[in-house]
């Protein structure tokens, strides 16, 4: 097969061992930066140019689109979808893994498990916010944060309001969040491909510290570990919910069963390969390897 992945930076762990994976099981694997394809969307016969040539003859390609550059990668990965090539995640799946908000209505939707979650504009209704995910302790997340930026443990009434206060005074948009203090400190990173859990790590936040946090970026450490069949399956219906074919899904064990925090359509390799030993990247490659060639023509835009 004549694979594309579409990533900002050929040097990234997960790039370079996708297109290692590729290339030892026999396909031609090229990294092509997708804020370098230009295209004319309004051609009938639909084309994406890069450095002065036409992209053609792809079979598939593996979006790697970073948080920043969802609006300019999902329109490239678009493109090749209206020239019938498959991608390992819809450009639409994309778009709507990144919004927190929709994510979670979809996921209730499904009754998947999620923390009591609340969501305000006024800080007008920060009492009624607060009383709505049933008290402190709670967490206030950035709903633009990644790796744990923006994730506030507030213990007391009073630390919620200060906090939820001061964020919406910068207009950051926030989400309030009970907190799963039964979790310790840990959570899971479930790596699903093509509707099968491939492999499992627990990060667990710096111990001694008063970090919550698990994040590898906040001096998290990571593991294998075996997950549970309800944690399995779990984590294959939050994929499925988000039209998600490869996703990573963080997990928090509560004591009244898995609670999904989110859904992350480009989840990165490195972590989850060298502390499970998986090879997760051949795992999407054999994926591509079993899934049709075109994409049929009336489910080429959506
Ligand atoms: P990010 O997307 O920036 O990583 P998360 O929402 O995943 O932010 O939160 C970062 C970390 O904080 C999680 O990995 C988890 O360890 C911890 N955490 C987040 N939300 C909760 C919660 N409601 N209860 C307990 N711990 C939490
Ligand atoms: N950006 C990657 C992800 O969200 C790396 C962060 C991580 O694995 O925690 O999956």
């Amino acid at each position: 097969m004549k694979i594309a992945i579409l990533s900002h930076k050929a040097s990234l762990y997960s790039t370079r061992r996708l297109k290692e994976a590729g290339e030892q099981r026999g396909h031609t694997m090229h990294v092509i930066d997708y804020l370098r394809c230009y295209m004319d969307i309004t051609s009938r016969r639909a084309k994406v140019m890069y450095s002065g040539k036409e992209l053609t003859g792809y079979d598939a390609v593996i979006p790697r689109i970073g948080a920043s550059n969802t609006f300019y990668g999902t329109a490239v990965v678009r493109q090749f979808e209206v020239m019938g090539v498959f991608s390992s995640n819809d450009s639409q799946a994309i778009t709507r893994s990144r919004d927190k908000l929709r994510c979670m209505q979809l996921l209730a939707r499904e009754g998947i498990g999620l923390p009591v979650t609340g969501f305000a504009h006024s800080t007008k209704d920060i009492d009624g916010l607060i009383d709505t995910v049933g008290g402190p302790p709670l967490v206030v997340k950035l709903i633009e944060g990644t790796q744990g930026v923006g994730v506030i443990l507030a213990e007391t009434r009073k630390a919620a309001e200060a906090v939820i206060e001061a964020f919406r005074g910068l207009k950051a948009n926030i989400l309030v969040q009970e907190y799963i203090g039964e979790a310790g400190g840990c959570d899971l990173r479930c790596l699903v491909v093509g509707g099968k859990v491939v492999a499992s790590m627990e990060r667990r936040a710096a111990r001694g510290t008063g970090e919550f946090r698990s994040n590898l970026h906040r001096g998290g450490t990571a593991h294998k570990v075996r997950i549970t069949p309800d944690e399995r399956s779990t984590a294959v219906r939050a994929a499925k919910a988000m039209g998600l074919r490869v996703a990573g899904v963080d997990i928090l064990r509560s004591n009244h069963g898995p609670l999904v925090m989110e859904v992350n359509s480009s989840p990165g390799l490195e972590g989850v390969e060298n502390a499970t030993s998986v090879d997760v990247a051949s795992r999407i490659i054999e994926f591509l390897e079993q899934s049709p060639r075109r994409i049929p023509r009336r489910d080429r835009i959506k």
